[in-house]
């Protein structure tokens, strides 16, 4: 595929991908975009339909799936997420360079692809630290909270295992955390900047 290498982000829930993403997006206008998956769960408050995600229902997500519109999908804590390829085209198709936010899973999928992302793994500081972050988002119902941290003890193991990863970043302080991911990614976000006019 031609164009800016993407970047996948992956990482706990709650280890704070979409916080550095965001403020990646608003810094770098014109230079990243995002690849809106699509998931069953449903929005929270603030979050918009198309922008953050594609909210759908399982039986769409799975046609969809079933017709091979999606580079991979996932099941995680009881819902669907999924990333089709319409997603990363438009984003593609404006020379973006286009981040896709997805679970340990999706990481081992698009391995599968010929899509070349450079893997970035977003870990918290330490379990403690993590579910006071997601306690403190006030997201998540106590059932869907115990089913993230035990996704993230799995996701904590197996981003360690060598070669899953090209850069692991712990989510600290987030300054910090946010000048080691800009200067990850200072190759890329030049090649992006030296094309436009
Ligand atoms: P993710 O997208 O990985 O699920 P979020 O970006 O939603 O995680 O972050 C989880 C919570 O932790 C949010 O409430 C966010 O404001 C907070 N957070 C993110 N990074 C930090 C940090 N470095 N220190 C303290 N809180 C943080
Ligand atoms: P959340 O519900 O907190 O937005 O996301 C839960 C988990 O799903 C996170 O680990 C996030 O990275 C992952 N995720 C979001 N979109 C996708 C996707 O399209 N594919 C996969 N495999 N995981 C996704």
């Amino acid at each position: 595929m031609s164009g800016p290498r993407p970047v996948v982000l992956s990482g706990p829930s709650g280890a704070g991908k979409s916080t550095l993403m965001k403020r990646l997006m608003k810094d770098y206008e014109g230079v990243f975009g995002f690849s809106v998956s699509h998931t069953t769960r449903n929005p929270r408050p603030g979050e918009e339909d198309g922008k953050d995600y594609h909210f759908s229902t399982r039986e769409a997500v799975q046609e969809g799936i079933d017709q091979g519109h999606f580079i991979e999908n996932a099941e995680f804590s009881g819902n669907l997420y999924g990333t089709s390829k319409t997603a990363i085209e438009d984003v593609r198709a404006k020379n973006l360079i286009c981040i896709l936010d997805v679970d340990i899973q999706g990481v081992r999928r698009i391995k599968e692809t010929d899509l070349n992302p450079i893997y970035i793994s977003i870990q918290p500081p330490s379990m403690d630290v993590l579910e006071k972050r997601l306690r403190d988002r006030q997201t998540e119902s106590e059932e869907s909270l115990q089913k993230r941290l035990e996704a993230a003890r799995i996701d904590m193991e197996l981003s360690k295992e060598p070669g899953v990863f090209d850069f692991i970043i712990i989510n600290d302080d987030q300054d910090r955390a946010y000048e080691e991911l800009k200067e990850t990614l200072n190759d890329e976000i030049q090649k992006v900047q030296e094309t436009k006019p």
